[in-house]
């Protein structure tokens, strides 16, 4: 199973309205659910620690 988490709130990501896309610092995947993504909540890069909107 591969289960996609959203990166900032760690809520399992639905079929629909979730986004994701690489670090800007080291690629890594970042993904952000549309609940995150409406709210601009900012993320935090699971690999390096590296934060944004
Ligand atoms: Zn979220
Ligand atoms: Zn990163």
């Amino acid at each position: 199973m591969n289960e996609k988490r959203c990166t900032s709130c760690n809520a399992p990501l639905a079929k629909t309205g979730a986004t994701w896309f690489g670090c800007p610092d080291c690629g890594a995947q970042v993904l952000r659910c549309v609940n995150c993504r409406e709210q601009s909540i900012p993320y935090l890069c699971p690999a390096c620690g590296f934060g944004g909107p």
